[in-house]
């Protein structure tokens, strides 16, 4: 007898590679998740179940845009202020490029 416990999961996306059907494996006495295609062998550890279904689904392209709200919201405040003053684009511009720089450092 052994612990594990496997099952072709529905949660789960194929293969990135292949595209088979990708089974989850949970060693009980562990809490050890594996996530492992059924045709070319890829296989994925965590530490549990919801982080190895979350990573093994996780793909290219799925990432949030570099650019947030947040990181734009002193940009758009200046704008807002200028549409009262009408003066000072160059207070804009070097304002876009603060927030853009310190964007482009956190990558
Ligand atoms: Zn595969």
């Amino acid at each position: 007898m052994n612990d594990d416990e496997a099952k072709l999961d529905p949660r789960l996306k194929e293969c990135p590679l292949c595209g088979g059907a990708a089974t989850l494996f949970v060693t009980k006495e562990h809490g050890i998740a594996l996530v492992e295609c059924s045709q070319c062998g890829l296989r994925r550890h965590d530490q549990n179940e919801a982080w190895a279904i979350e990573n093994w689904n996780s793909r290219v392209g799925d990432e949030e845009p570099n650019l947030s709200l947040q990181d734009a919201k002193p940009a758009i405040s200046l704008l807002q202020d200028l549409l009262e003053t009408t003066s000072g684009m160059e207070r804009v511009i070097l304002k876009i490029i603060e927030v853009l720089e310190s964007e482009a450092e956190n990558e």
